[in-house]
């Protein structure tokens, strides 16, 4: 188990912030590395470069440490180290964690029958939305930001892809509570007005963009 090791941003105790599981109190692994192209509007743009290598053995005790069994794994993108040990990672924490949370963009592939739930939050990008076909019917969740600018798009591609209602939340942009307030009533609105469940996200109307929360 020693020689196996992942690339690891931070690791941290917190509350889900936002999407179906809010408010549940979780420990965080957030796991470093992305796939281009990039969000210029990336709240987490740290994980892409700023990562360490952690042993197997050692994150295992880290998260053992926090003696919390709902477990958030997250990025990133965490699947791009799935085939490199997230596998074996994931397999260790079903032993000792009731609840498993993976949160990708869904630009990745999404390893088929994983244990735990997939919330995923597509993004449109350089005009197109990077999202791997197959991980449709593998994602429990999807969770998408919605700016004044893109809810037609956001529309089109749940439409389009006959997402159903029930596995949808429709989260505000922004990376500062001011932000957060100002585009909040349109996406309640949206959401009333297209039947979709509206998400907060409490991490940032609570703490702005404070890291490690
Ligand atoms: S997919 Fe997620 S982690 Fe990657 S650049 Fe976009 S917002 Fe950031």
């Amino acid at each position: 188990m020693g020689d196996i090791f992942l690339d690891v941003c931070e690791i941290f105790y917190s509350l889900q912030g936002e999407g179906p599981y809010v408010g549940t109190p979780s420990v965080f692994l957030r796991l470093g590395g992305c796939k281009p192209p990039y969000c210029p509007f990336c709240d987490t743009k740290y994980a892409w470069s700023e990562f360490r290598k952690y042993s197997l053995s050692k994150l295992i005790n880290e998260i053992k440490n926090y003696r919390c069994k709902n477990i958030v794994i997250t990025g990133g993108e965490p699947f791009i180290q799935w085939n490199a040990g997230l596998d074996k990672l994931v397999g260790h924490l079903t032993s000792f964690c009731s609840f498993i949370q993976f949160e990708t963009s869904g630009k990745v592939e999404i390893p088929e029958g994983i244990p735990g739930k997939i919330v995923c939050s597509p993004k449109y990008l350089e005009g197109k939305w990077q999202f791997v076909e197959n991980n449709f019917s593998r994602c429990d969740y999807f969770k998408f930001i919605a700016d004044k600018g893109n809810l037609s798009i956001i529309l089109q591609f749940i439409k389009q892809n006959q997402i159903p209602k029930q596995k949808i939340y429709i989260m505000p942009f922004g990376t500062t509570r001011e932000q957060q307030l100002d585009i909040m009533p349109f996406v309640f609105e949206f959401c009333m007005r297209y039947g979709f469940k509206m998400s907060p996200r409490l991490h940032i109307l609570c703490f702005g963009d404070k890291r490690g929360i």
